[in-house]
């Protein structure tokens, strides 16, 4: 198993990777008053081989984030997940949520109604409570996924009422910006929605987690007050896509 550890050269280059960006988040963190331990650490996995991701996991990565049902149920076997959490962090069909719900510690784009009443049939039947952010399209763009701003607060109070789910932040995906202060203003438009819904004490929602910053991000997203961050392609390399 680890005999190409010398010649693959990736190997070296997420050991390399992980390291930087830790420093990375580090210094970020340090920016916003906060010091590197509040702040998570996601390995974004899609696409990527089991031999890869353990080797994240070898670094110290305890947190991992997937996008498709599919996939990871793929590729779990061969993932060495001892101490590690999951999250399921990719658009989840209604259809999907019975084979998922079981196998992630939380599911982070809860992006419509319908799928969170799936969820909580499914957490039901299952005898356990689901751990979920609400997803937002804080762009407002038609391309991607997430719930409008102005159905938000409405889809937020309904799934607070879901006995099987529990709400546990908020996630989003802000859009390609020119600018870092143009990306400042979306992430900060999240984080004043997060500190508001948590000044609003409702019962079932809890806002422990801020998800937002990828890998061309992250910084500006922690300096703005996430406190998650889920990175693929700077930990792993470029994404190739094989159908
Ligand atoms: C792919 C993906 C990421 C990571 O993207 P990178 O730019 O490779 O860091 C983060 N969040 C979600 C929801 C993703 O789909």
């Amino acid at each position: 198993m680890t005999e190409d550890l010398g010649l693959d050269p990736k190997f070296g280059n997420i050991e390399e990777n992980i390291k930087v960006i830790r420093e990375r988040i580090a210094a970020a963190a340090l920016k916003s008053g906060r010091d590197e331990n509040q702040v998570r650490f996601m390995a974004v996995t899609k696409t990527v081989e089991p031999k890869y991701i353990n080797h994240a996991i070898k670094q110290g990565i305890d947190l991992i984030g997937e996008n498709k049902v599919q996939e990871y149920l793929m590729k779990k076997d061969n993932l060495e997940l001892e101490g590690v959490e999951k999250h399921l962090i990719g658009h989840l069909q209604s259809n999907k949520v019975r084979k998922i719900i079981t196998e992630v510690d939380m599911i982070e784009s809860v992006d419509s109604l319908s799928v969170a009443e799936e969820i909580e049939r499914q957490a039901e039947k299952n005898n356990m409570t689901a751990n979920v952010l609400l997803e937002i399209n804080v762009g407002g763009e038609s391309s991607k996924t997430g719930m409008d701003k102005s159905e938000f607060k409405e889809n937020l109070y309904a799934v607070a009422e879901m006995k099987h789910i529990a709400v546990k932040g908020l996630m989003t995906i802000p859009p390609i910006c020119e600018n870092n202060l143009e990306l400042a203003k979306f992430f900060d438009e999240m984080y004043k929605l997060f500190i508001d819904i948590d000044g609003e004490n409702i019962d079932n929602v809890s806002m422990d987690i801020l998800s937002m910053g990828m890998s061309h991000d992250y910084e500006q997203a922690i300096i703005c007050g996430s406190n998650l961050v889920r990175v693929g392609s700077a930990i792993f390399g470029p994404r190739i896509y094989n159908k």
